[in-house]
């Protein structure tokens, strides 16, 4: 599940590749951008910011002085890889390619990426602006996440912490581990969680205990099957209390709990 964690790693991941570097060629698969031709600009940085990838070059000629950035977002099922020149692109299926950008010491490959798009970097906020604090970003800021989320108090927790506009970075996945790990239903309206700052603070340490593997866990295991104690565990027992977790609908996405562990309020 690409959440801000999964963004992070792969924005480091083309920063390897990538950062420095000269493009040889490149190859847009989408309409918008089909005739975009990146031969020549240079890569400054990769960079996310919440769930969005933001790679930012530089124009060819001397002075490199046309900086745009080049936007993508993973949402479920999206991907970038790097590969060395030569090797074999086997990580998807070739038809969900949306781009390759090729320079002399690595091949970066978009899969299924989303709202991609090209932008002068100066104009980056149309695309990221709405964005609170991000989770793992360099300027992170939990009081103003918290300040963002009690705006809104009537606001279910499960939905306020997806809320990208409120912080970015959690997705699903963390959500859900979040409120079992602070016992809070996902159906507490915002006014009702007794610590904010707490359930935002834990977010952000599951995250970052997260950069740098691929292997998502929230319980300290990396073994298949243990890496959660709700997500994606419908049915099973609480690992907590023994009674089968549940698996609902909440706004547009789904939520798993334990109905023992994390009771609603009153
Ligand atoms: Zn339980």
């Amino acid at each position: 599940m690409p959440e801000g964690d999964t963004v992070w790693n792969t924005a480091r991941v083309l920063q390897r590749a990538l950062a420095g570097a000269r493009l040889t060629g490149s190859d847009f698969r989408v309409p918008q951008l089909a005739t975009t031709d990146l031969t020549g600009w240079t890569v400054r940085e990769s960079a996310s910011r919440g769930k969005h990838l933001l790679l930012r070059l530089g124009s060819p000629g001397p002075d490199g002085g046309e900086r745009r950035t080049l936007h993508s977002h993973l949402r479920m099922d999206g991907a970038w890889r790097a590969y060395a020149p030569g090797e074999r692109w086997a990580a998807r299926p070739a038809h969900l390619i949306r781009v390759v950008l090729r320079s002399p010491g690595a091949v970066a490959v978009g899969y299924h990426l989303h709202e991609l798009a090209l932008v002068p970097t100066a104009e980056e906020d149309r695309l990221v602006g709405h964005l609170g604090p991000d989770l793992l970003g360099p300027d992170w800021d939990q009081a103003e996440a918290v300040r963002r989320l009690a705006a809104h108090p009537d606001a279910t927790i499960g939905e306020a912490l997806l809320d990208q506009r409120n912080l970015a970075g959690i997705g699903n996945l963390y959500k859900c581990e979040v409120l079992f790990l602070r016992g809070l239903s996902p159906w507490t309206p915002v006014r009702a969680v007794p610590d904010l700052a707490g359930t935002v603070a834990l977010a952000q340490r599951l995250l970052a205990a997260n950069r740098g593997r691929w292997t998502q866990s929230t319980t300290g295991s990396l073994h298949r099957g243990q890496t959660s104690y709700v997500y994606g565990r419908r049915a099973q027992a609480c690992r907590r209390c023994g009674t089968a977790v549940r698996k609902e609908e909440l706004g547009e996405r789904v939520t798993y709990w334990c109905p023992v562990c994390q009771p609603l309020p009153g």
